[in-house]
C-alpha cells in the first residue's frame, strides 16, 4: 500500500488527548460555525474576532463558541486574535436571534456588525504637531494664524494644521525649526471627548420633568424596560429622552447609549444639541461616514469608550461593550426597515436587543406605529406623553382644502387659497414649506404623438422628467438618460411631455408667483449627502430661503423658528399606495409636516390639498384627532387579522426570465408546508413585475399571532429547491408589497 500519510495522521488523532477547539462564525452566507484548532500560545474565548484560513482565502471571523473534544478529522488553526475585546454574548445572542427571526443565515447578520474591519486594530499612528510654548520673535501673519490655529484645535497633522489655518504647510516647518511647534506620535483616530452627564438642560416643563423622572428612576432600577414616549412634535421629546441619557452616564462611568435616529434627521443641529447637552460630540454611525471615520467609531464602540453613539439603523449592530440604553427616535419612520442583503425592522430589533442587553429602551415619536400605540395599550409598553410644546409655540392649526371646488388653472398645482397664503406669508417675512412627495420635474413623461409612456429599459417603473439635471431617471433603479428630442418609440421630434407635477416643477410655479423669494427646492437630488442637507437646512433656519419645497426629506426633525406656512401640496399621492399602512403614513408623514411650523413664537397654520376631503386620515388630521384615527385603523387591522394582530410575511421571488419566474413560483407553492393557520397567498406577479431584466413574483403570507412564522419560512424555504438563477428571499413584517 503506498504511504500518502493518511494513515499516519489518523493514528496522531487518536492518540491525541483532548483538543481546544473554537467554532468560528464568518460574516458570510454559511450555514454554521466552522470548527478550527487553537494552537499554543492563542488564547481564545466566546467573542474573540480572529482570522482563519478559509479555503483558499484568510477570513475574519467571530469564535462562537469553544468546546474541548477530539477532533475528528484534520482541522486548520486558528492564526490571530485580535486585540479587541471579545463581542459581548448579549450581541452574540441578539445575532442569533436577528438572523433566526428574520431568517437570514446568521453569517449575514454577522456581516453588518464587521462594517469596520479597520477597527480591529489599534488605530494606526501620525505625526502631530503641538505648540511648545516658545514664540518665536521672527512672526509673522501667517504664523500667528497658526499658532491661534494650534491653541484652538490641539495636537493634529501637518495638513490639517495648515488647513485649520489657511496656510501652506511650510508655514508649519518653518515654527518647527523656530521652536515654537513640536513634533509628536500619535494615533490618527482619537478617542471621543467623554460626555459629562452632570451639566444642566433647560428648565424643563411640569409634564417635560414628570417623564423625564420616570426615564431616570427605569434607568437607575436597570434592567430590561421599554418606553413609548408619545409627545407633539416640540413638545421637548429630545429633551426629555436627554435626562434618560444623563442618568445612564452617570449611573455607571462604562454604560453606553445608542440613539437611533433616520438618517436623514443625522444633521449637525441634532449633533450640535447633544454636544450642548453633554459637553461633548456624540460618536456618529451612518452612510456618509468615510472609512477612517467608520473604523474610529467602530473601535472605541467595541472597546467601550464611545458612550453616545448616534446612528442610522445599522448603529444596532455595533459591538458595543456595555449597552445601558437605546433610544429609537421617530420611531413610525419606515426608513427604520431595511429592504436589502438582510431585510430586519430597526425598531423592532432594538427592542430585542435591549432585552437581551437587559437595558432600557425608549421608542419616541408624535405619530407612533399602531403596532408600538398596541404594546402600550397592551401594557408591554410604558407610554409617557407629553401634550404641549414648551413656552409660547403652539401646534399649527391644519385646515383641509378640497381641490374639487378649488382648482387650480391648468398646468398649475397651487389652488388659489394656497397661492394667496403663500403671497401674505412671505409679504410678513416669514418662510413658507411646500411638502410634495415626488421628486424631479415630472413623474410620467409621455410622447404627445404616438401616447407612448417611457420606462426604464427592463423594468416596469416610469421614468420621471428631472429639468436642473436634463434626464430622464427611474427612481427604482437609478437608470437615467438625456432627455432625448425624439420619441425613442415613433420618432416625433420634440413630442415628448412632462406629465404631473414634481418639487422642480412646483417651485417653478412659485418663482412665477413670488418673483422676488429665494426659492428652494430640498429633495435627495438637490441635497446629495450630509453636508448638502446640512447646508439646506442651515440656511433655512437662519431665514435665508424664503420659499422651501420638499419631499419627505423636509419632513424629519428640522427646527425652523421662522417658519409659519406649510401647504401640502397633494395630500392624496400616499393614499394611492394600496397597502396596508397607506392611511397610517399618510397621517403621519402629513403631521409631520405640518409639525414643522410655528415652532417658536410665531403661530402657524397648514394648508392640505386634497380631492378627498372625506377620507378618514385627511379628516382625523384637519381635526388633530390622532388617536381617533388610530382608533379605526386598529378597529379594521383587528377585524381582518392584519398585523399588529396578526402575522404576516412575504417570499419574494425572481428569475431572468417569465417562463423561469413562473416554474419558480408553481414550485415554490407546491413545496409550501402545511402550517395551522398558516394562509398562502399566490404567487402573483409583484406589482413592479420586473427590475433590473429579473420578473418577480410574490407569496403573502398571513397567520394568527401566535404562530411562530419565522420558523415556518425557514422550513419552506430550506425544502425549496430552485435553479442557480432563481433568486429567493423571505420578508418578516413586509413593510414594502411593491
Ligand atoms: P421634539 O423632539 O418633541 O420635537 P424638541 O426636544 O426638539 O421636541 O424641542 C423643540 C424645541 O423646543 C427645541 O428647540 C428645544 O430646545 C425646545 N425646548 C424643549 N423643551 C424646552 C424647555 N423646557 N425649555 C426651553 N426650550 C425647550
Amino acid at each position: 500500500m503506498l504511504n500518502d500519510g493518511f494513515p499516519e495522521q489518523i493514528a496522531e488523532y487518536n492518540q491525541s488527548s483532548m483538543t481546544i477547539i473554537a467554532r468560528i462564525l464568518f460574516p458570510l452566507p454559511l450555514p454554521e460555525p466552522f470548527d478550527y484548532l487553537v494552537p499554543d500560545g492563542i488564547s481564545v474565548e466566546p467573542g474573540s474576532y480572529v482570522r482563519a484560513p478559509l479555503g483558499p482565502n484568510e477570513r475574519i471571523g467571530v469564535v462562537w463558541e469553544v468546546i474541548e473534544h477530539a477532533p475528528d478529522r484534520e482541522l486548520k488553526s486558528v492564526l490571530e486574535v485580535f486585540p479587541v475585546p471579545p463581542m459581548a454574548s448579549a450581541m452574540r445572542q441578539f445575532i442569533t436571534f436577528c438572523a433566526r427571526y428574520n431568517v437570514a443565515g446568521p453569517g449575514k447578520v454577522l456581516g453588518m456588525a464587521l462594517r469596520a474591519r479597520g477597527g480591529l486594530r489599534a488605530s494606526p499612528m501620525q505625526t502631530a504637531y503641538a505648540l511648545t510654548g516658545h514664540r518665536t520673535n521672527r512672526m509673522t501673519l501667517a504664523r500667528e494664524k497658526v499658532l491661534d490655529a494650534a491653541q484652538a484645535v490641539g495636537p493634529v497633522s501637518a495638513a490639517e494644521l495648515a488647513r485649520a489655518a489657511g496656510v501652506s504647510s511650510s508655514v508649519i516647518k518653518g515654527l518647527v525649526a523656530a521652536g515654537s511647534l513640536c513634533a509628536q506620535s500619535q494615533p490618527t483616530d482619537l478617542p471621543f471627548d467623554g460626555p459629562d452627564p452632570y451639566r444642566n438642560g433647560p428648565d424643563l416643563t411640569v409634564e417635560q420633568a414628570e417623564a423625564g423622572q420616570a426615564l431616570r428612576a427605569a434607568v437607575k432600577a436597570g434592567g430590561y424596560q421599554p418606553f413609548l414616549l408619545d409627545g407633539i412634535t416640540g413638545s421637548g421629546k429630545t429633551e426629555v429622552y436627554f435626562e434618560a441619557i444623563a442618568e445612564a452616564l452617570a449611573q455607571d462611568p462604562d454604560a453606553q447609549v445608542l440613539v437611533l435616529l433616520p438618517e436623514i434627521a443625522l444633521t449637525q443641529a441634532v449633533l450640535e444639541r447633544f454636544e450642548a447637552r453633554f459637553g461633548a460630540a456624540p460618536a456618529p454611525w451612518h452612510s456618509g461616514l468615510s472609512d477612517v471615520q467608520r473604523r474610529r467609531t467602530w473601535r472605541e464602540v467595541a472597546h467601550g469608550r464611545a458612550r453616545i453613539v448616534t446612528g442610522a439603523r445599522s448603529a444596532l449592530f455595533l459591538p458595543f461593550a456595555k449597552l445601558a440604553l437605546i433610544i429609537v427616535d421617530e420611531e413610525h419612520d419606515t426608513s427604520y426597515k431595511q429592504e436589502d442583503g438582510v431585510t430586519y425592522h430597526a425598531r423592532d430589533m432594538a427592542v430585542m436587543r435591549a432585552k437581551q442587553e437587559n437595558a432600557a429602551i425608549v421608542l419616541a415619536s408624535a405619530t407612533p406605529a399602531l403596532e408600538t400605540m398596541v404594546n402600550a395599550e397592551a401594557g408591554r409598553y410604558r407610554r409617557l406623553k407629553l401634550s404641549a410644546r414648551p413656552g409660547t409655540a403652539k401646534l399649527p392649526e391644519i385646515s383641509l382644502i378640497d381641490m374639487r371646488s378649488n382648482t387650480p388653472e391648468r398646468g398649475h398645482w397651487l389652488s388659489p387659497v394656497l397661492s394667496k397664503a403663500l403671497i401674505a406669508t412671505h409679504a410678513e417675512g416669514e418662510q413658507s414649506l411646500l411638502f410634495l412627495n415626488r421628486r424631479g420635474y415630472a413623474p410620467l413623461v409621455i410622447c404627445k404623438a404616438c401616447g407612448e409612456r417611457l420606462k426604464s429599459p427592463g423594468t416596469e417603473s416610469w421614468l420621471t422628467e428631472h429639468r436642473y439635471t436634463g434626464r430622464l431617471v427611474c427612481h427604482l433603479t437609478g437608470w437615467s438618460m438625456p432627455k432625448p428630442d425624439k420619441c425613442p418609440m415613433c420618432g416625433a421630434k420634440d413630442s415628448l411631455m412632462g406629465v404631473g407635477p414634481g418639487v422642480e416643477r412646483v417651485a417653478e410655479e412659485v418663482r412665477v408667483l413670488l418673483p422676488d423669494a429665494r426659492v428652494e427646492v430640498f429633495s435627495s437630488d438637490t441635497a446629495k449627502g450630509g453636508e448638502a442637507v446640512r447646508d439646506l437646512v442651515t440656511r433655512m433656519a437662519a431665514g435665508e430661503i424664503d420659499v422651501m419645497v420638499g419631499t419627505q426629506i423636509v419632513a424629519k426633525g428640522h427646527n425652523f423658528p421662522n417658519l409659519t406656512l406649510v401647504g401640502v401640496v397633494d395630500a392624496d399621492s400616499g393614499l394611492q399606495g394600496g397597502d396596508l399602512r397607506a392611511g397610517e403614513r399618510t397621517y403621519q408623514l402629513l403631521s409631520q409636516v405640518a409639525g414643522r411650523a410655528g415652532r417658536a413664537e410665531r403661530p402657524g397654520r397648514a394648508l392640505v390639498q386634497t380631492y378627498q376631503p372625506d377620507n378618514l386620515a385627511m379628516i382625523a388630521l384637519a381635526a388633530g384627532d390622532r388617536d381617533g384615527f388610530l382608533q379605526i385603523e386598529r378597529d379594521v387591522r383587528e377585524e381582518l387579522g392584519l398585523p399588529p394582530f396578526g402575522r404576516m410575511a412575504a417570499l419574494i421571488l425572481s428569475a431572468p426570465d417569465a417562463e423561469a419566474a413562473k416554474q419558480a413560483g408553481l414550485l415554490a407553492g407546491k413545496t409550501a408546508p402545511h402550517g395551522e393557520g398558516v394562509t398562502v397567498y399566490g404567487p402573483a406577479p409583484a406589482p413592479i413585475a420586473m427590475v433590473r431584466g429579473r420578473h418577480r413574483l410574490r407569496f403573502l403570507i398571513t397567520a394568527p399571532r401566535e404562530v411562530d412564522l419565522s420558523a415556518y419560512m425557514t422550513v419552506w424555504l430550506g425544502a425549496l429547491k430552485l435553479p442557480a438563477a432563481t433568486r429567493v428571499r423571505a420578508d418578516i413584517d413586509p413593510y414594502s408589497f411593491l
